[in-house]
């Protein structure tokens, strides 16, 4: 329990469809007057240095966010693309790459003074980095960070004041049972307050729990008679192949998902462009692809 560190993977393909999304669906929902609430209940460390040495070890940001920055497309960036790749240069002051914005950072910058934000972290070294970094914001009662499960601590806070809030659920699945923790989390929160935007990311590997994740959510939705997006990136194939001394060689992930409940009506329109894109850009073998759907 607790191996996971977001560190080794900041920037990498799944992060570019996480964070375009979440970017995309809080340009909307921030338009608004009244106050929002944003739940992060798997928050991470907030930021990551694309130069240090968990980053280096794994390269995974040389194969996502770094790949996506290093070869503009043959056509301009799609608005949501740029738009992402925009705010992440906004926490670098030179062309260097040097930061990331984990999902703390780039939900609070979106954020006017009205708006708040709950951050659940439960990892004993990245509570302390999370809570140094949002130190260094001074964003004062705006932004909370709790020691808890963040399945559990959500309930409390639902439904918001405000009747406007943006679930992002993005645990590890370190373990198997959190793909059942995440279905649970968000049937228990649809019932506390159904009108709320709910943002599920989740891995697409060879393994019946991932693959049953989004189709739970769909039902859900359905079920409650909600609207709901789903988009997905693949960039290589999930199969395992040799190296050449006869050794399995594991892809790596190959492919994640969003699922959405609630979605802004704009953000289908804003991922129909984004989404080639990051595959032209981001694919590593001929299996690269991307799908977009939404119902209800
Ligand atoms: N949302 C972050 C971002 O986009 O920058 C990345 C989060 S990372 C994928 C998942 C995080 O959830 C890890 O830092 C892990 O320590 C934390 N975690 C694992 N189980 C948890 C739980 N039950 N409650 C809260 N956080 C948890």
């Amino acid at each position: 329990m607790f191996s996971y560190r977001h560190a080794f993977h900041a920037g990498n393909h799944a992060d570019v469809l996480k964070h375009t999304v979440l970017l995309a669906v809080l340009r909307h929902m921030t338009q608004k007057e009244t106050a929002l609430n944003v739940f992060d209940t798997h928050a991470g460390a907030g930021l990551y240095r694309l130069d240090g040495d968990y980053a280096k070890t794994s390269a995974e940001a040389a194969d996502g966010f770094l790949k996506l920055v290093a070869t503009p497309p043959k056509e301009p960036y799609a608005p949501a693309l740029k738009d992402y790749i925009d705010m992440v240069a906004g926490f670098n002051t030179t062309n260097h790459w040097s930061v990331y914005p984990g999902s703390p950072f780039i939900i609070q910058s979106l954020l006017s003074g009205r708006d708040k934000l709950k951050l659940w972290e439960m990892h004993p070294t990245d509570i302390k980095t999370l809570t140094a970094n949002v130190a260094q914001l001074e964003a004062g009662r705006q932004v909370a960070i709790l020691r808890e499960d963040g399945f559990e601590g959500l309930k409390k806070f639902l439904p918001p004041p405000s009747r406007r809030a943006l679930v992002l659920c993005d645990p590890s699945y370190e373990v198997k049972h959190d793909y059942a923790r995440v279905a649970a989390m968000i049937t228990d929160a649809m019932q506390r307050f159904a009108t709320g935007t709910y943002a599920v990311w989740y891995p697409i590997i060879p393994r019946p729990e991932a693959h049953d994740l989004p189709k739970k959510l769909k039902t859900l939705a359905n079920r409650s008679g909600k609207a709901w997006l789903h988009a997905t990136l693949t960039v290589k194939s999930s199969k395992l192949t040799q190296d050449e001394q006869g050794e399995v060689v594991r892809p790596g992930l190959p492919a994640s998902g969003m699922f959405l409940i609630n979605p802004p009506h704009t953000l289908k329109a804003a991922l129909k462009d984004a989404l080639p894109q990051m595959v032209e850009l981001l694919k590593q073998d001929s299996n690269a692809t991307s799908t977009l759907e939404s119902g209800g």
